[in-house]
């Protein structure tokens, strides 16, 4: 790993980047064109009736379970700028800012955020106005509203939340593990912004609001961007969620990284070649949009995020056979960690692609599994369901 002062992708950067609109996200087209994300749910839930591996009642309500305190942070706390909730009358007079990004990072870590660091807010990274997907979750704006960050909020607090291996090795059959992500990411984003509030300082939570949280994440030094859109960090490839706290305490900014992942991607095809609905790219870098829902200006792999999107309301879930697949993808234990250190110099890819492939890792687990849920007599249950209505004492 070594140590930038300027993040990877500015090297592919071709024209001034601007500003994206929150309204041009897959998840707010799909909103507008066609109310997609209901769709998509409907669609899971009449699933459960016939009994597809992977798509049960079972597995659709440990899913929605996992998904429980996201839904209500969302609606409380996430982009608002409150006031402290108690502490209303002091106020830390001179935070050392060495001192403070430590006791930061700590209480990140303790309340349960994997990774946590800081940068200093570029304002290319906030979105230009409110889209209608994160208006319908948060409450907290119209959609088209203008977004604006107020100017004494200069850092970013961005934390990491891995994603359980075993839950998503099951994808694209429905897994667990991204709906506990979000309700992690709501946890710690909105307790974070407590403490900093109770400290006397502003802090604002954020989840996938306001801005675009993957380069924000690559300024602070906590991975990378892939070909297929997505962050990868070190520890946990792209099986994590990013959540973000935008603050006016003073901090120190961490510095970015190179792991490998720019060489690396540009051998490895297996996101573009396993991507269901071909929304990943196979080719060369662009800087050009392959529609509204990419920004132009970076040479990258620009995701068809339409294509995406209509997989997941076939699919009646979401999607995560990139995550799967894709070869930084691996626990974090002492064996990958030693493996890792040839991507990082750009050796032997070709070897480690192939090993990757033989070995199995990023096949589709068998869908009945579900890790550390995993039971025998859990999974031999019938799990036929009848219509409600069809029973008496029913709800
Ligand atoms: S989430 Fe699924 S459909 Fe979407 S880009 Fe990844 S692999 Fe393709
Ligand atoms: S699967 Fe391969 S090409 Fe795709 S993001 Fe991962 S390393 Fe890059």
């Amino acid at each position: 790993m070594k140590g930038l002062s300027k993040p990877s992708y500015t090297k592919y950067i071709t024209r001034t980047l601007k500003r994206f609109d929150d309204r041009n996200t897959g998840f707010s087209r799909g909103a507008v064109e066609g109310d997609k994300y209901r769709l998509m749910f409907q669609n899971g839930v009449d699933n459960v009736a016939k009994k597809l591996p992977g798509k049960t009642i079972l597995d659709h309500a440990i899913g929605a379970a996992a998904r429980t305190p996201d839904l209500m942070f969302r609606k409380t706390a996430y982009a608002r700028n409150e006031p402290p909730a108690i502490n209303k009358k002091y106020r830390l007079q001179t935070p050392d800012p060495i001192a403070m990004t430590k006791i930061i990072k700590n209480m990140a870590r303790w309340i349960g955020s994997d990774l946590v660091a800081v940068t200093k807010l570029n304002p290319s990274w906030i979105y230009t106005n409110w889209g209608l997907h994160n208006v319908m979750y948060t409450n907290a704006a119209k959609e088209g509203d203008p977004i604006d960050i107020p100017p004494e909020y200069q850092n970013v607090i961005v934390m990491i939340h891995e994603m359980d291996y075993d839950h998503i090795r099951r994808s694209p059959a429905r897994e667990g593990a991204t709906s506990l992500a979000y309700s992690k990411m709501a946890w710690c984003a909105s307790s974070l912004s407590t403490f900093i509030r109770e400290l006397g300082y502003g802090a604002i939570p954020c989840g996938n609001e306001l801005g675009l949280s993957i380069p924000m994440a690559v300024d602070a030094g906590l991975g990378e961007l892939g070909r297929h859109g997505l962050l990868i960090t070190r520890d946990f490839g792209p099986r994590i969620r990013i959540s973000k706290v935008f603050t006016d305490l003073p901090l120190i900014a961490d510095f970015p990284i190179d792991i490998g992942v720019q060489k690396f991607c540009e051998k490895c095809k297996l996101c573009a070649k396993h991507c269901p609905s071909r929304a990943i790219q196979d080719g060369k870098r662009t800087d050009r949009a392959w529609d509204k829902s990419n920004s132009e200006g970076l040479l990258k792999w620009p995701i068809r995020a339409m294509n995406c999107f209509e997989w997941w309301v076939k699919n009646g879930n979401g999607c995560s056979v990139c995550i799967r697949v894709c070869p930084w993808n691996k626990p974090n234990n002492l064996l990958h960690k030693f493996v890792r250190i040839f991507p990082e110099r750009d050796l032997f890819t070709k070897l480690i692609l192939n090993m990757d492939q033989r070995f199995g890792y990023g096949r589709q687990s068998k869908a009945k599994g579900y890790g550390s849920l995993q039971d025998p007599s859990v999974t031999k249950i019938d799990q036929t369901v009848a219509r409600k209505g069809s029973h008496t004492n029913e709800r």
